[in-house]
């Protein structure tokens, strides 16, 4: 039986907290939010300075609806529409408050007219009345059904947002309580100009003409850029026409000359601002393409954003706006925009929009960049400025370049990879008595759950990693394991071919991939292929970073990059780098001395595998391990099994990887979650440091600050529940960080160095190496170079959280090729 929970609190409250309606502990308490919902609710209120019995609590909906479904209300006899109206008639227009908090969508519907409120949450709105102010929240609940991995390695997600969406509901309650303070709505003045002709911009651009810096945003339909605007404070900005028309849509009446008069000075502007952006990078590729030059990009608020906050669950201008700006969310009037459908002013207007909200983020940014600095005595803004913002151009060139392709090679390569499809197809086939797509769903699951037996898996029934997992748990016999194998590797191959050797190159025929910045709150870049429309074909190049160093693909692939006439391939590998970087936080100094004593992955391999009783890390020479080939099974479990303990993976993690590995590399074994637990065991137990000292100090980093800072001087604090899962991120965090930042300086510094030296081209930067061609008759500098910057000594004793008194010099090792990618070779230097 469903009771009425009515509203509560004062009668004339400044601020009224609406939900959706009651849940079980409502519903058994009779007072709304005092669930798991209401902890949070009162948390960011006391957080906000706010009282909650000085707020009137209430919910759209008074019932408790059935399997907590709005959709369901009709069962219990509820009617949506009059609950609305009886919220409005009976509590908001008696009460009046000064601004509403609408906790969730339904909330949101309820006392707006707007609709979706990951786009809306954190936006002063007024409600239906158009009088009272109301901020929308996301609900609580909406975080309570977080992934999660299962027992038996089966990731169990109900589809919860991530944790850190709480300091987002935090920042809106905040503001909201501010806002209750009064009556009146103060949103950002901004004025917009539209250019008619060559004499507004002028006269705008003039009107700035001793300012340094201006944000700026370019507006692209099909790919094409139709405008720009620019910015140079946050109230006043310009937007300019680029183009005549669009098929037979105006963008603007100026007529050519005119239109070549605004290009002029967008381009005399362009050389001589320090530009801000909002990705700026995909902005200036498109602008270089239409001729302009931007020398100077000063600040690029998706990467400062990085600096200040590196969890900000999704970094669009939209949720940046909705922190650092009071500007109600606009974003849709852009997305909406259809051309000849919509006037060309809205997209005119959205676009210089972009430009003022930018310029305003760039401003608060700055503050909490300085604030940041100071609280956590670190040179965040050299940080930022110097280091950060120079991968901008970087990264832009690098990506620019791309491999030369020998065309024949990836030719004779697709033969033999459908061939190697039509192989395995036949084995598979052979072994379950059938023809069967391996890209079908049904024909897969049928295969899996029906035919062989197997339990039924709640996630991805048929995704790689869930094969991987049967294969390791519960493939008990040999033909099931075989099949598992083939299924596998059939599947693997169509993606291998489609992917990998059948790319698509960029128009000037080289392998390219775009490489972005701040895809990880590690600091690594991440890789990926290039998309239509504006690159040819689905799968535009290769990402660089998926392309593994071991087995029969990884040669294959490399084997169709080849220098440009007169250079050769030349790369600087950090040695074992992140490995060496957790010995030292784990103070482990006779693991730190043997890296470059003894090749410490045969060591391990000899206690994993049961050859020697323990982890010998003494200098001198053990037959039976330090004999064991580079490419040995064993040495491959040893150096799996000691990452894998360096960052305490869990055992279903640690089996998923390994076979994964072990299939990719061509290595014939598989482990299951008890032997991958097993390897674990022993690992710990030789290395007692590891999660003695490195883990132990990490958590309590981690308990007490919720904040770790890398040698480099780089933040990053954690907002997640304090687990085990946070937890070990915060592991990988300062040895990951520390790599990257080490191997990314070397390459701007090198860059700086070499200061547009035409003899060398950048193609890739690889976590722990980098990757250039230089001049087949005179590589040696550039590898001189490439040695002393990635040896760039690491102070652990200054800013890093778990402070060790010790300087790292990695060494790095010089690899030269000039036949191929896949052939290179040490060379000493
Ligand atoms: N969720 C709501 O929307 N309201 C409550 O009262 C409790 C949980």
């Amino acid at each position: 039986m469903s009771r009425y929970i009515a509203g509560i609190g004062p009668l004339e409250p400044d601020l009224m907290i609406i939900g959706e309606a009651p849940g079980k502990h409502e519903h058994e308490q009779g007072i709304p939010f005092v669930g798991p919902s209401g902890e949070y609710l009162n948390d960011a209120l006391r957080k906000a300075g706010q009282s909650r019995g000085a707020c009137y609590i209430t919910n759209v909906v008074k019932y408790r609806p059935p399997l907590n479904d709005f959709k369901q209300l009709h069962l219990i006899g509820v009617d949506l529409e009059q609950s609305i109206k009886e919220l409005w008639a009976n509590e908001i227009e008696k009460f009046r408050p000064k601004c509403i908090l609408a906790i969730g969508n339904e909330a949101l519907k309820a006392v707006t007219n707007y609709d979706g409120i990951l786009n809306y949450r954190g936006s002063i709105l007024t409600a239906r009345d158009g009088v009272i102010k109301v901020v929308p929240t996301i609900h609580p609940a909406a975080l309570f059904s977080h992934k999660t991995w299962s027992d038996d390695g089966e990731e169990d997600s109900s589809g919860g947002l991530e944790y850190t969406y709480l300091k987002l509901i935090e920042h809106d309650i905040a503001r909201a309580v501010e806002e209750s303070k009064t009556r009146t709505l103060s949103l950002p003045q901004r004025e917009i100009v539209v250019a008619r002709n060559s004499l507004d911009v002028y006269r705008f651009f003039t009107q700035y003409k001793d300012a340094t810096a201006a944000a700026s945003d370019i507006e692209s339909i099909n790919c094409i850029p139709v405008s720009t605007s620019f910015a140079y404070n946050r109230h006043h900005a310009i937007s300019i026409p680029l183009l005549r028309q669009i098929g037979k849509h105006e963008i603007t009446p100026m007529g050519y000359s005119e239109l070549v008069e605004c290009w002029r000075l967008i381009d005399k502007e362009y050389r001589r601002l320090g530009i801000i952006g909002q990705n700026f990078k995909y902005d200036e590729f498109k602008l270089g393409r239409c001729g302009f030059v931007i020398p100077y990009v000063k600040s690029d608020i998706i990467i400062k954003v990085r600096v200040v906050f590196p969890e900000l669950p999704k970094k669009s201008l939209g949720m940046m706006t909705s922190l650092w700006t009071r500007q109600p969310f606009y974003k849709d009037e852009g997305k909406e925009f259809r051309l000849g459908k919509h006037p060309i002013e809205q997209l005119l207007k959205y676009n210089a929009m972009d430009s003022l909200v930018t310029k305003e983020i760039d401003e608060e940014l700055e503050l909490d960049l300085y604030e940041l600095a100071r609280v956590h005595k670190v040179p965040l803004v050299e940080y930022y400025y110097n280091y950060m913002m120079k991968k901008h151009k970087f990264y832009l060139k690098m990506e620019n370049n791309g491999f030369r392709v020998d065309h024949a090679r990836q030719r004779e390569l697709s033969q033999k990879y459908t061939f190697m499809q039509d192989g395995s197809h036949s084995r598979l086939v052979g072994l379950i008595g059938h023809e069967i797509n391996v890209a079908s769903y049904p024909q897969v699951f049928q295969l899996l759950y029906k035919e062989m037996k197997f339990k039924m898996r709640k996630r991805a029934p048929t995704a790689d990693d869930t094969i991987v997992a049967l294969m390791g748990n519960y493939a008990k016999d040999k033909l099931k394991k075989e099949i598992l194998t083939v299924l596998l590797e059939e599947k693997r191959i169509r993606t291998q071919r489609s992917r990998y050797i059948n790319f698509k190159p960029d128009y000037d025929l080289r392998c390219k991939c775009s490489f972005n910045i701040i895809s990880t709150e590690t600091c690594r870049s991440s890789t990926s292929s290039l998309k239509k429309p504006l690159r040819p074909g689905k799968f535009g190049g290769i990402p660089f970073h998926t392309i593994s160093k071991h087995g029969r693909l990884a040669k294959d692939i490399r084997s169709m990059f080849i220098p440009d006439e007169g250079t050769i391939f030349l790369q600087g590998d950090s040695s074992q780098a992140e490995a060496r970087v957790v010995a030292i936080l784990s103070e482990d100094w006779d693991l730190l001395a043997a890296f470059d004593k003894i090749d410490i992955h045969r060591r391990t391999a000899g206690l994993i595998m049961g050859m020697t009783k323990e982890l010998n890390l003494q200098p001198g020479y053990i037959k039976i391990v330090d004999d064991m080939d580079k490419e040995d099974p064993a040495r491959f479990c040893g150096k799996k099994t000691r990452h894998a303990g360096n960052y305490d993976m869990g055992s279903n993690r640690f089996m998923l990887e390994f076979n994964t590995d072990a299939q990719k590399f061509d290595i014939p074994i598989s482990i299951s979650s008890w032997k991958a637990g097993e390897m674990l065991k022993l690992f710990h137990a030789a290395s007692p440091r590891i999660k003695g000292k490195f883990h132990t100090d990490i958590i309590d980093c981690l308990e007490y600050t919720r904040t770790l800072i890398d040698p480099f001087g780089g933040v990053r604090i954690f907002n997640g529940r304090m687990d085990d899962s946070t937890y070990k991120e915060g592991y990988a965090n300062i040895p990951q960080r520390t790599v990257a930042h080490l191997v990314q300086g070397a390459a701007l510094k090198i860059d700086e160095e070499l200061n547009g030296d035409k003899a060398m081209m950048w193609i890739s930067e690889n976590h722990d190496s980098l990757l250039m061609q230089a001049p087949a008759n005179n590589w040696e500098p550039y590898a001189k170079l490439i040695k002393q910057h990635m040896q760039t000594p690491i102070d652990f004793s200054t800013y890093c959280s778990l402070k060790r008194d010790i300087i790292l010099t990695i060494p790095c090792d010089i690899e030269i090729s000039d036949t191929n990618y896949a052939e290179m070779r040490k060379v000493k230097i």
